[in-house]
């Protein structure tokens, strides 16, 4: 019996615990279950099904720096929180060209490997985006015009889509704040920011970090694995609620009042894809810079240029603040309604990397009734750089692939004119194109001759008017300008009294400078040793090429002789006063003109500005 009634009090404990504790466990592990299938369902339903592998890899990423939290790797927490530490502040300064020189200067071995490693992975300089921070006041480049014009109130909203692979955090960052500064709040639905898989992780991480923390208006999303930018753009569109998409790149400053006017034109024709001129940001300087006006234009080689405006658009005296109709974009910089960009076919998802979409879009606009216009009052800077640095994972000239599927699509008979300028597209394989060919189909699209005939008259066909791919419209190098001489003289290293010249002939292209006995003969019209400044700050030896730095070299930098792209940054020289030592200043280095050897046949190298005899320079 004392066994039976402990036997009673054990069974009548274990049925206790189970209504005390299985009950709820039960109703909790029902409910848990329940929510997950509902939230994976809600996943699924989304437009895109890469959404839910996206929040799968996040959620992989998160739990790998949970990890790195828990001391496995403290580094990488670090990186993620200096971010908000370093440049979290809102201040709004104008920063005009001595200022951003000054911040470019080189002053510590930490200041040198900033610099030279963003020149490496981001392929501008980062020591001054750095130092700039996530805020700054552009100059106003906009036709006075603009300024009187009123905006009445509208009912759209945008969603701005910046893609980015391997940003430096202070370049996108600053396109963020530059956005939330600038535009009306009203407007501004909401920013989607798509990390296309970069493969540098701590940047990744302290982006994602810095956004969840503190910004609200800013989703921050992923693709599952590298997309390209095209297909990332689709991805981030997917994301968006807003009755207007607006694509920037990663790398890009707003201009005041940037995006009324886009959405202007818009109200009035939904019909009309926008794009704002695109200022350039240089990418040595950090300096912001007005554009020309200019449009859209190809070659038969389907590389997207700039072209002038024709002789009646150019007369016009509302120029500078009326819609400019182009027959292409640039691509990276765009508004255009919601809904229509789904209507008209997104992007071609078969296309790669980057390259080619531009075209496509500008094509599709066209010919299946849109309009495409470029408006000047909304201005948007953009850091151009002399190379992409990033590469396509697959191998391959993505660019080319891309526009054969351009060609097939949308060109007709005129395809052959791209294959002719390009042989070598023949061998490659563009995938398939029929879902694009019948999208042409559905949206009954018109033919590419009549979009040459309405719409780029200018157009030179080969074989129609003159054999040539030449345009005679084109201005190349629109920013070039003819040097204007203010000072010529010899290069004389003060305190050795030698001369600057080429170790070469002084049209010698990536021509070392070295010291030499002053020629007395240059001043009677030998030019081996004359030097003429420019208005631009250019030196260039016998008025043939530009004093120049061998650029984005990690170590020891080389002064060189190279063909002048008057777009200042590597081949800009001012003349700064360094403890009255007058010493030659290069904005893109960071750093002085300087000789280590004070003799003849000694190089000239760019050094840490000290103010030492070796940097101390004149011209007479
Ligand atoms: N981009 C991307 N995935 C890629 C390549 C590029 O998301 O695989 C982004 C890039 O970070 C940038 C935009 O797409 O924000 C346009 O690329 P990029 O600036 O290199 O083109 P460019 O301005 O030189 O034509
Ligand atoms: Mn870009």
């Amino acid at each position: 019996m004392v066994y039976d009634h402990q036997n009673m009090r054990r069974r009548l404990s274990l049925k206790c615990c189970l209504i005390w504790f299985g009950i709820p466990l039960t109703i909790w592990l029902t409910f848990n279950l329940f929510s997950w299938h509902l939230k994976l369902s809600a996943d699924w339903n989304q437009p895109n099904r890469l959404k839910l592998r996206a929040r799968k890899t996040l959620l992989i990423r998160r739990d790998n720096q949970k990890k790195g939290h828990e001391g496995e790797s403290p580094k990488f927490e670090q990186q993620c929180e200096s971010l908000s530490e370093v440049f979290n502040k809102a201040l709004v300064k104008r920063y005009n060209l001595t200022v951003l020189h000054s911040l470019g200067v080189v002053l510590s071995p930490e200041d040198q490997k900033l610099r030279d490693e963003g020149y490496q992975k981001f392929a501008f300089n980062a020591l001054i985006s750095d130092k700039i921070g996530f805020h700054r006041a552009v100059p106003d480049t906009r036709d006075p015009k603009c300024r009187d014009v009123r905006f009445p109130s509208t009912d759209l909203d945008v969603s701005i889509v910046i893609c980015f692979f391997n940003e430096q955090p202070s370049a996108l960052l600053r396109t963020v704040y530059s956005i939330i500064d600038q535009t009306p709040t009203e407007l501004l639905k909401e920013i989607i920011l798509v990390d296309d898989s970069s493969t540098l992780d701590d940047i990744s991480c302290q982006i994602e970090t810095y956004v969840n923390q503190h910004l609200k208006n800013v989703k921050f999303v992923r693709t599952p694995e590298r997309q390209g930018l095209i297909r990332a753009r689709v991805f981030g569109a997917n994301h968006a609620s807003g009755k207007v998409l607006v694509f920037l790149d990663s790398h890009c400053e707003v201009n005041i009042d940037w995006l009324e006017p886009l959405l202007l034109r818009i109200s009035h024709d939904p019909h009309t894809v926008v794009v704002p001129v695109i200022d350039m940001i240089n990418h040595d300087t950090m300096e912001y810079q007005s554009s020309p006006l200019v449009r859209g234009g190809f070659n038969w080689g389907l590389h997207f240029r700039w072209d002038q405006l024709p002789a009646s658009e150019q007369n016009d005296p509302e120029l500078g603040s009326k819609p400019i109709q182009s027959p292409s974009m640039a691509g990276g910089l765009f508004a255009m309604r919601r809904d229509y960009f789904h209507h008209l076919g997104e992007y071609d998802l078969g296309m790669d990397i980057w390259g080619g979409e531009n075209l496509e879009i500008s094509f599709r606009i066209w010919m299946c009734g849109g309009r495409l216009e470029i408006i000047p009052c909304s201005r948007v800077g953009h850091i151009f750089r002399k190379r992409r640095p990033y590469g396509n994972p697959e191998g391959g000239d993505t660019l080319i692939r891309n526009s054969l599927r351009v060609a097939h699509v949308w060109m007709d008979e005129y395809k052959e004119h791209f294959l002719k300028q390009r042989p070598q597209a023949e061998h490659i394989d563009y995938g398939d194109v029929s879902d694009r060919v019948s999208l042409r189909k559905r949206l009954s699209c018109k033919s590419f001759q009549w979009y040459l005939k309405n719409i780029y008259p200018e157009q030179v066909v080969p074989g129609q008017v003159n054999t040539g791919d030449i345009n005679p419209h084109f201005p190349r190098n629109h920013n070039k300008k003819e040097p204007v001489v203010i000072k010529h003289g010899q290069l004389t290293h003060a305190a050795s009294g030698l001369c600057v010249q080429s170790e070469k002939k002084t049209y010698t292209k990536k021509a070392l400078l070295t010291l030499a006995q002053c020629d007395k003969e240059t001043m009677d019209g030998q030019k081996s040793q004359m030097w003429y400044e420019t208005v631009d700050n250019q030196l260039l030896l016998a008025q043939l090429l530009c004093l120049d730095v061998e650029s984005g070299m990690v170590g020891m930098s080389y002064a060189r002789l190279m063909k002048c792209h008057g777009s200042r940054g590597s081949q800009a020289w001012t003349w700064t006063n360094k403890d009255g030592i007058s010493v030659l200043y290069n904005p893109a280095s960071g750093k002085c003109l300087t000789v280590t050897a004070a003799t003849v046949g000694g190089n000239l190298f760019l050094d840490l500005c000290t103010g030492t005899k070796g940097q101390a320079f004149r011209l007479s």
